[in-house]
C-alpha cells in the first residue's frame, strides 16, 4: 500500500507526534493537494502534496528498525578513531543511515536495536521510561545470597546507587556462575561495574532482551527487520 494516513506521514517526517498531527488536521492547518485535509485522509508521499501552515512537508527517509545480534569485537559508534569494526559494518545492506539505540561495550554481545527513527530512539533511552534490559551474565566466583541481594536492592557506584534490579539464576560450576540480570536503567558499563562492586568479575556478557524484544534464535552477527507489529508496540 502506497498511501498512509496524513498524521502518520507528518509524524514520520519528524515534525510532530501522530496525536499532534491529528490536532493540526482538525485545526485546518494541513492541506492535501491544495485543499484542507480531513482526519482520515490518506496520501502517497511520492505523489501527493502535503502542506502545514502553507509549507510543504519534506518527507524524511523511510523509517527502518533493525535488530542485530552484536558480536564481541565491534564498537557501537558510527566511527571509531582507532579504526576498529563498528556495528554499522554489519548492517551495510540497509539502505538508510542507521544509528544504534544505546550502547554495548566492545566485549559485550547481544541484542542491539538500530534505527533512523530519532523519536523512538530518544524515547527508548530516556531514563523516565525505564525500559527493561536483560543481560545474561557469566562471572568468575559464586553468586551467593548476599551478593544477589546487593545486586537486586542496589549497589553504590561512582555515579550513585543503582535502582532495584532482578536476578534469575541459571547455573553454577566450581568457579563460575551464570545468571540473568534485569535492569531498568542504562548507565555506562553498568553490569560490569555492579558485578565488580560486589566482588564478581564478568567474563561474558550478552544482552538478551530490550523492552519486549528478545534475541531468540538470531545467530551472532546477523540482523533482522522488526515486524510492523513490533514497531507499533514499541512506539
Ligand atoms: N552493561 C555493561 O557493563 N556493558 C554493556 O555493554 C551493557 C551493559
Amino acid at each position: 500500500k502506497l498511501t498512509q494516513r496524513l498524521q502518520k506521514l507528518i509524524a514520520q517526517a519528524g515534525l510532530a507526534s501522530r496525536r499532534q498531527a491529528e490536532d493540526w488536521i482538525v485545526q485546518g492547518r494541513v492541506t492535501l493537494n491544495g485543499l484542507p485535509a480531513q482526519l482520515g485522509d490518506q496520501a502517497d508521499p511520492a505523489r501527493d502534496r502535503i502542506c502545514i501552515d502553507g509549507k510543504p512537508l519534506k518527507m524524511a527517509e523511510p523509517l527502518h528498525y533493525v535488530l542485530l545480534n552484536k558480536p564481541v569485537g565491534y564498537v557501537t559508534t558510527a566511527q571509531d578513531p582507532e579504526g576498529r569494526a563498528t556495528v554499522l559494518d554489519l548492517v551495510r545492506e540497509v539502505p538508510v543511515r542507521l544509528f544504534p539505540v544505546g550502547r554495548l561495550d566492545l566485549n559485550t554481545e547481544g541484542l542491539l536495536l538500530l534505527t533512523n527513527d530519532g523519536l523512538l530512539a530518544a524515547r527508548l533511552q530516556h531514563p523516565r521510561h525505564g525500559v527493561t534490559k536483560v543481560y545474561r551474565v557469566k562471572v568468575r566466583g559464586q553468586l551467593d545470597e548476599q551478593r544477589r541481594r546487593q545486586l537486586e536492592e542496589g549497589v553504590r557506584l561512582d555515579d550513585g546507587l543503582t535502582a532495584p534490579a532482578r536476578i534469575r539464576r541459571i547455573r553454577r560450576s566450581a568457579h563460575n556462575s551464570w545468571f540473568d540480570l534485569e535492569l531498568h536503567e542504562g548507565r555506562n558499563r553498568q553490569v560490569r561495574r555492579m558485578c565488580e562492586a560486589v566482588g564478581l568479575a564478568v567474563s561474558h556478557l550478552q544482552r538478551v532482551q530490550l523492552a519486549f524484544l528478545e534475541l531468540a534464535e538470531l545467530p551472532v552477527g546477523h540482523w533482522r527487520y522488526l515486524r510492523a507489529t513490533e514497531v507499533d508496540q514499541l512506539r
